[in-house]
């Protein structure tokens, strides 16, 4: 083990600030960085890896892209917090406003849980009721109302029971499941919170109908509607991804890309639901939330992704990747799921022939043959997820030459596992 990472673990628990960092899941080492540029992160002995994680999906341009450095140091030069207006969150809440038209207004916060939090808090005060549906799988943020762990453990782990008790669940893709949900909690729910493409169950795509359905049930039982894209927000369109996915929600939460890889998150959506921000009744507000420096680097961000052709190319790349990995796999006569959407993908080891639409399919994967490709791969000097369920991301500085080497060198790798 390296000395950083025993004097991290001394005076951090779990040596970093996110637990997910500690690798604890795939049974190696965390990386100790020193710098990062481009499709590369440099550790601390100067050894280079490709990532395919960036920063768990903010840095879709790769890492320190020239423009968005630029950015922020000429701001970080002119002052990193005023504590008043300025233009520069004026600029981009009309640019990222400007995307859909359910954004009529939107706020800053400073990560995407506090960006889920407030959304929540704006449609209890707009329905008056309290609980909450959310799907089994979902991930959005480590606040109490949002955690996933059973009755039994809320005190061990400091959870408070009220907070968990307005949780409802139901099933991703199951849209008999809310029906279900709502005849059971009638006149109680004033959200159904969604992942419009679930990211943190490795990578789970909307059945055809689900989140139409999810519309029509909310507006019949005037509930407000969130979709959380933090992870798909700018990812897989200039904009949100309810653009693509035809439905659009009361309510959207970003966060990661629109900071260009600095603190942030938001939550726009309909004005007589911000409204209430607006007259006080509901309270939000953040020291830092807004700041000119994340400003800037999400300006200098949106700059690059709003060029012509710019998700055209990511998706080739994604594409590239998908048919490489299909390839090799048939070549090697493994059977296991690749899913892709744009720029994002995940590994599920559940045979191809197998349904993969609700949480309990990803949790039916075999844990060794991520823990195997991980460990081959990180001596190859690849950065991948620390968890079987995150997915990976490619950025607009992933070189074919690496998705290519990438694709063979995983399938190989998965050859060698007997669970795959
Ligand atoms: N929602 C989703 C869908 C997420 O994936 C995440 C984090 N990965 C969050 C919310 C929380 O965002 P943050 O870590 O910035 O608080």
């Amino acid at each position: 083990m390296r000395p950083e990472i025993k004097r991290a673990q001394h005076t951090i628990p779990v040596g970093a600030s996110s637990p997910l960092r500690a690798c604890r899941n795939v049974g190696t080492d965390p990386l100790v960085v020193a710098e990062a540029h481009g499709q590369y992160l440099h550790d601390v002995d100067g050894t280079r890896y490709i990532d395919f994680m960036y920063g768990f999906g903010p840095l879709i341009l790769g890492h320190a892209p020239e423009a968005v450095s630029t950015a922020i140091a000429r701001q970080a030069a002119n002052g990193t917090l005023f504590g008043t207006y300025c233009t520069q969150e004026i600029e981009l809440a009309e640019r990222i406003t400007a995307t859909a038209d359910h954004l009529e207004q939107l706020r800053f916060v400073c990560s995407g849980t506090e960006a889920v939090m407030s959304t929540l808090r704006l449609a209890r005060a707009y329905t008056g009721r309290t609980r909450v549906l959310r799907f089994n799988g979902g991930y959005h943020g480590h606040f109490d109302l949002v955690q996933n762990k059973d009755e039994t453990r809320m005190r061990d782990s400091g959870l408070d029971p009220a907070a968990m008790r307005s949780n409802v669940f139901a099933e991703y893709n199951d849209a008999a499941s809310v029906e279900r949900a709502f005849a059971e909690s009638p006149g109680e729910i004033a959200a159904v919170v969604v992942e419009p493409i679930a990211c943190n169950m490795s990578l789970v795509m909307p059945e055809e109908g689900f989140l139409a359905d999810l519309r029509r049930i909310c507006d019949r039982e005037g509930a407000v509607l969130i979709f959380d894209e933090v992870i798909t927000g700018f990812r897989l369109t200039y904009g949100p991804a309810s653009n693509l996915l035809g439905v659009s929600p009361d309510l959207t939460a970003f966060g990661k890309i629109i900071g260009g890889g600095t603190p942030v998150g938001a939550f726009g959506g309909r004005r007589d639901i911000m409204r209430l921000l607006d007259e006080e009744r509901v309270l939000q507000g953040g020291t830092l939330s807004g700041n000119p420096l994340t400003m800037a680097a999400g300006l200098a961000t949106l700059d690059a992704l709003a060029q012509p052709g710019f998700y055209e190319e990511l998706e080739r790349k994604g594409a590239l990747l998908e048919a490489a990995v299909e390839r090799h796999r048939a070549a090697k006569g493994l059977d296991f799921t690749f899913t892709r959407t744009g720029s994002i993908f995940a590994f599920i080891f559940v045979p191809q022939a197998a349904p993969v639409r609700v949480k309990a399919d990803v949790a039916a994967q075999a844990q060794s043959p991520y823990t195997t490709m991980y460990a081959g791969l990180r001596t190859a000097g690849y950065h991948l997820a620390p968890d079987i369920e995150e997915p990976m991301y490619v950025s607009a500085e992933t070189t074919d030459e690496t998705l290519e080497d990438f694709a063979a060198r995983a399938v190989a790798l998965l050859a060698t596992d007997p669970n795959t």
